[in-house]
């Protein structure tokens, strides 16, 4: 359960000495197969979106274990080493310098260390940087692990309450006028859920562009999600849009948009067990 009293990263004060101690024991092995890491390995390692409670105890384990830990911020991931009470040579690995950091990490893979991959806040990878340095590492034969954990797309989703049995993610529209409307475009034919990260600067443009593109599906934003003033906010278009006009933007935001009324049909007749009206083929005559 989330209190106001948890240990948010805008400033909330815990004691994660628990975690650390669970995590320090000797041989602790939840999984009954050999915990240790192995060398010559990356690790990419999920961190929390905000609330400094959501990082796992593998997670944990493999940032006390590696010799180096790669960050996009130093600064940023020293507070949260500092945090779980880790200290850790840190190496800064951003997007623009990942591509001179491949060599640096292969010599030292080479060596036998292994190593962790972090970004400022969720997964690594996930519209942050990693893609190149993760496939640089996989091809020159070394071991990749993901240590899996926090993603705002995928936590806005659960909190949307929209299906995400398949849902198509945007990690930021376009800034520029005329190739944003034209993804907008592109996207408002898409018939599943789509998850959509933008910038508060932006917020408030999108709300009027939902109401062009998607007047017609179901919609959440979700809003500092796992901190201190987390909001989610579901409804139609317009209603979304007359709230963010209420509030000042402000914080990190991640959009949901619903599947359209005919996916949504679809999914309810394969639910029942029967073909979506106008699908079933002549002589078919199944119910
Ligand atoms: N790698 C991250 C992940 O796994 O989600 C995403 C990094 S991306 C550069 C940052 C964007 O993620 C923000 O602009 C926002 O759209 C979204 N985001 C990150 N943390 C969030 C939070 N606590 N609440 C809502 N959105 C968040």
């Amino acid at each position: 359960m989330r209190t106001d009293q948890g240990p948010f990263e805008d400033g909330g004060e815990s004691d994660l000495a628990a975690i650390g101690a669970m995590t320090q024991q000797e041989n602790i092995d939840p999984t009954g197969v050999d915990a240790s890491l192995r060398s010559g390995s990356l690790y990419l390692v999920a961190t929390p979106i905000g609330n400094l409670e959501d990082i796992t105890l593998r997670a944990v384990r493999v940032l006390r274990e590696v010799e180096l830990v790669l960050c996009e911020d130093t600064r940023h991931t020293g507070r949260l080493l500092n945090h779980l009470k880790i200290k850790k040579p840190l190496l800064s690995c951003h997007r623009f310098n990942e591509r001179s950091r491949v060599k640096t990490v292969l010599n030292r893979l080479q060596s036998g260390e292994r190593l962790a991959l972090v970004s400022d806040a969720g997964s690594p990878g996930i519209r942050d940087p990693g893609a190149r340095l993760i496939r640089a590492v996989w091809e020159a034969g070394y071991r990749v692990e993901p240590v899996p954990g926090p993603c705002a797309a995928v936590a806005a989703l659960t909190a949307s309450g929209l299906a995400a049995d398949e849902f198509h993610f945007v990690g930021y529209l376009p800034v520029k006028s005329g190739r944003r409307a034209k993804a907008l475009e592109r996207l408002s034919r898409i018939r599943e859920t789509i998850v959509i990260y933008e910038s508060p600067h932006r917020i408030r443009k999108l709300s009027g562009e939902l109401t062009v593109w998607f007047a017609d599906r179901d919609l959440a934003v979700c809003r500092e999600l796992t901190k201190r003033y987390e909001e989610v906010i579901r409804g139609t278009a317009p209603e979304i849009a007359r709230r963010l006009t209420e509030q000042k933007p402000r914080g990190e935001y991640v959009l949901v948009v619903g599947e359209t009324a005919k996916a949504k049909g679809n999914r309810a007749s394969e639910a029942n067990g029967t073909a979506p009206a106008g699908e079933i083929a002549e002589g078919d005559d199944r119910p």
